[in-house]
C-alpha cells in the first residue's frame, strides 16, 4: 500500500516510516498539516496515518480537507487524547478509524494489514445506486426511472454519493454544505433543502413522500434505499 504518515513528533514519524517500509509499504512522511494536505491531495495514497495534534494545521482540519479532495482515501487518526469528543470530531471530519497513542506496534500493523485486505477485497464505491425502482448512475449523472431518463447536476450526484456512503446514519445540512459545497459561510442551510427538493423531483416516485432521500427530523437527511 501507499501510505502517508503525518506526524510532527520526529521519533514517532521516523519509527513509523521504518516500520511500515520494512513491512513492504511505500511510505511518504510529512511533518506538518499543510504540507500533508498538499501532498495528499496531489498524490494518490491508500491510507493516511494522521496525527490529531499538529503544530500548523489541526489534524481534524487536515482530515476534512483530504476527505474532500479524496473521498475514498482511508484515514486512520492517531490521537494522544483518548476523549470521546476527539474521537467523534475525528470521525465526523471523515476519519475512518482511530488509534489512541501510545499504541502497540503490533496493533498498528494489524490494522494496516486489515485495511490492505479491505482495500483489495472490496470494490470501489458504487457508481450505480438502485433504490425504489430508480437506477442512479453517479458517474454519468443519469437517473433512470423506467419511463424516462433525467440528468443530475454534479452537486446532486455528490449529495447522493455522500448520503449513500454514510447510510448508517443521518447526514446534517451543515455537513452537506461543508462537504458538497465546500466551506461557504454565506450559504444557508436552506440552500441544502432547496437542492434536495429539486433532487427529489428527479429521483423520487412521489417527491412529497420520498423513499430514497429521507428527511430525519432534527438531524437532516438519510439514505432510504437498501
Ligand atoms: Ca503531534
Amino acid at each position: 500500500m501507499r501510505i502517508l504518515i503525518v506526524e510532527d513528533e520526529r521519533t514517532l514519524r521516523e519509527g513509523l516510516t521504518d516500520l511500515l517500509s520494512a513491512a513492504g509499504h511505500d511510505v511518504v512522511a510529512r511533518e506538518g498539516g499543510r504540507s500533508a494536505v498538499d501532498c495528499g491531495t496531489r498524490e494518490a495514497f491508500d491510507l493516511v496515518l494522521l496525527d490529531l495534534m499538529l503544530p500548523d494545521l489541526d489534524g481534524i482540519e487536515v482530515c476534512r480537507r483530504l476527505r474532500r479532495a479524496r473521498p475514498s482515501l482511508y484515514i486512520l487518526m492517531l490521537t494522544a487524547r483518548g476523549s470521546e469528543d476527539d474521537r467523534v470530531a475525528g470521525l465526523e471530519a471523515g476519519a475512518d478509524d482511530y488509534l489512541t497513542k501510545p499504541f502497540a506496534v503490533r496493533e498498528l500493523l494489524a490494522r494496516v494489514k486489515a485495511l490492505g485486505r479491505r482495500a483489495t477485497a472490496t470494490p470501489a464505491e458504487p457508481e450505480i445506486l438502485e433504490a425504489d425502482g430508480c437506477v442512479i448512475d453517479l458517474g454519468r449523472l443519469e437517473v433512470d426511472r423506467g419511463s424516462e431518463t433525467v440528468t443530475l447536476t454534479p452537486r446532486e450526484a455528490g449529495i447522493l454519493r455522500w448520503i449513500h456512503r454514510h447510510r448508517a446514519r443521518a447526514v446534517s445540512r451543515s455537513e452537506l454544505l461543508e462537504r458538497i459545497w465546500g466551506t461557504s459561510a454565506d450559504l444557508q442551510t436552506r440552500t441544502v433543502d432547496m437542492t434536495i427538493a429539486n433532487l427529489r423531483q428527479k429521483i423520487e416516485r412521489d417527491p412529497t413522500d420520498p423513499r430514497i432521500v429521507l428527511t430525519v427530523k432534527g438531524a437532516g437527511y438519510a439514505w432510504g434505499g437498501q
